[in-house]
């Protein structure tokens, strides 16, 4: 190793900063959240500097560097854009054995400033030893994305339970088992997911029972899988997929998205075609529930958002019944994804001030809707689960008042490689969508914003190169 990795304390000890522009001031703001007190010596500060010292954050004094300012340190960093100062500092506090750090010279410093990744008090830190800092940049970007924002607060947790955790295994080996159960299992979920009562209580009972071992109960979570990219999918959504049991997931989820679940986690289909369910609403609630009560961690999986025309809402009332502790992960739902990847802004200043999500879906073969209030200028209306009653839908808006040339737009299962945007008019889209015989799922897009789509469009699908995303 070039360099030794440690941590040091500096909370209320006293460190230099030589330079006042703007690389100081990133330094200086390192130093004071460890609790660093900073006196900073420049002939003058650049803005950000004045104002932390009119918030008296720091101590300064206008002038050039000199050997006494050394006097009672603790740690030294130059940051001057003058590289014979930077190096005079350099030697002076090597020489009184004083830390140095010069910003962007390894050869002169005695520590190097790591990346850092600050969940505290749980702390990484990344270092190229000076070789390549924007790689260890990148490979810390790459951990801020494994780690989850709240994993603090769970160390917090875990530090306020470890004496009675000592005193429940007197025997190393069982206490780390004890806590590596807990801090991966639904007890550290819940402190992510912001249920911390329920979390400090799930390990209360957990210690309190005769063994220590976890309670059989599982958990539900009613995970959102994204109209169909799967680097659409949020870091939870992703996190739970890899630490499921079970997968419990329908039609809509694409395969791409499917196969970023956990190699042994079992599958369990419930699709839901049109007019073909294969599997009852009520009997998928059931099912949620009884494999959590056997102790699962259970995923629920399902197209786009669970809260938009996704039902998730019926299926956490059942957990909620029964007692069964669930959350729910939001996802990008299909207006979203369709909107963004066909280059269709669902709001805009000069066309749209409003945007509706309604369902198409064909009741006894008509679309039952408050067709006036769709028929409002200068809104967007999306359609869900409307192919089947396009025809009914631009019939009926034109009926309301709205032109017949009005845009609109039909995506084809959106944001994955077989994509399709169909776009015409209220007049003429029905015709196009009859002898384009596209594939579900689609979205139907209403209002002038479909107009920028000829401008806008940026993705581009290779339709037909790889595998059917359904
Ligand atoms: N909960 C889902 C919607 C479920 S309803 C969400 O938030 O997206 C099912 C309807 O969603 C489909 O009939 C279709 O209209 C739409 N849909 C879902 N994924 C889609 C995709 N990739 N492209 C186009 N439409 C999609």
């Amino acid at each position: 190793m070039e360099f030794l990795p440690i941590f040091l304390n500096v909370k209320g000890r006293s460190c230099l900063v030589v330079g006042g522009g703007e690389v100081a001031a990133r330094k200086i703001a390192l130093l004071r959240q460890a609790g660093g007190e900073v006196t900073v010596v420049a002939p003058e500060l650049g803005s950000t500097l004045r104002e932390s010292l009119s918030r008296q954050e720091i101590e300064y004094r206008a002038g050039h560097f000199e050997p006494d300012d050394l006097d009672g340190r603790h740690l030294v960093i130059a940051a001057t854009n003058a590289g014979g100062v930077n190096a005079e500092v350099a030697a002076e506090a090597q020489r009184r054995r004083i830390p140095v750090n010069v910003v962007d010279q390894p050869q002169l410093c005695s520590f190097v400033v790591p990346s850092i990744i600050d969940r505290s008090p749980i702390v990484a830190a990344v270092s190229s030893g000076g070789a390549a800092p924007v790689l260890a940049r990148l490979l810390r970007a790459r951990l801020e994305t494994l780690i989850p924002a709240a994993y603090g607060r769970l160390a917090r947790l875990a530090a306020e339970f470890r004496p009675q955790v000592k005193d429940k295994f007197r025997h190393p080996p069982n206490r780390r088992l004890f806590w590596e159960r807990v801090l991966q299992g639904p007890i550290a979920e819940m402190v992510f997911a912001g249920q911390e009562k329920a979390a400090r209580d799930a390990l209360e009972t957990t210690l309190a029972s005769e063994s220590g071992e976890p309670t059989k109960m599982g958990e539900v979570y009613l995970v959102g899988g994204g109209p169909g990219d799967p680097d659409l999918l949020t870091f939870r959504a992703l996190r739970l997929m890899q630490q499921a049991d079970v997968v419990v997931y329908d039609r809509l989820v694409a395969k791409a998205v499917l196969d970023l679940v956990r190699r042994d986690a079992e599958l369990l289909y419930v699709g839901k075609e049109r007019d073909n369910h294969a599997m009852p609403q009520e009997d998928i609630n059931k099912l949620l529930a009884r494999l959590a009560k056997a102790g699962k961690r259970v995923v629920r999986l399902k197209g786009g958002d669970p809260f938009i025309f996704g039902r998730g809402g019926e299926e956490i009332e059942t957990l909620a019944q029964e007692g069964v502790p669930f959350q729910v992960v939001p996802g990008i739902t299909a207006a979203s994804g369709s909107a963004s990847y066909a280059g269709i802004p669902l709001t805009h200043r000069d066309y749209a001030q409003s945007c509706v999500f309604v369902t198409g879906h064909l009741k006894d073969g008509t679309v039952n809707l408050n067709w006036p209030m769709l028929a409002q200028p200068q809104q967007t209306v999306v359609f869900y689960m409307g192919l089947k009653g396009l025809a009914t839908i631009c019939r009926q808006l034109t009926a309301h008042g709205v032109s017949p040339d009005m845009p609109a737009a039909l995506v084809q299962q959106a944001t994955t490689w077989r994509q399709r945007v169909f776009t015409g008019t209220l007049a003429t889209l029905p015709a196009v969508v009859e002898t384009a015989q596209p594939k579900p799922p689609t979205l139907i897009i209403i209002g002038e914003v479909v107009k920028l789509h000829e401008k806008l469009a940026w993705f581009e699908p290779h339709d037909g190169s790889r595998v059917c995303e359904w």
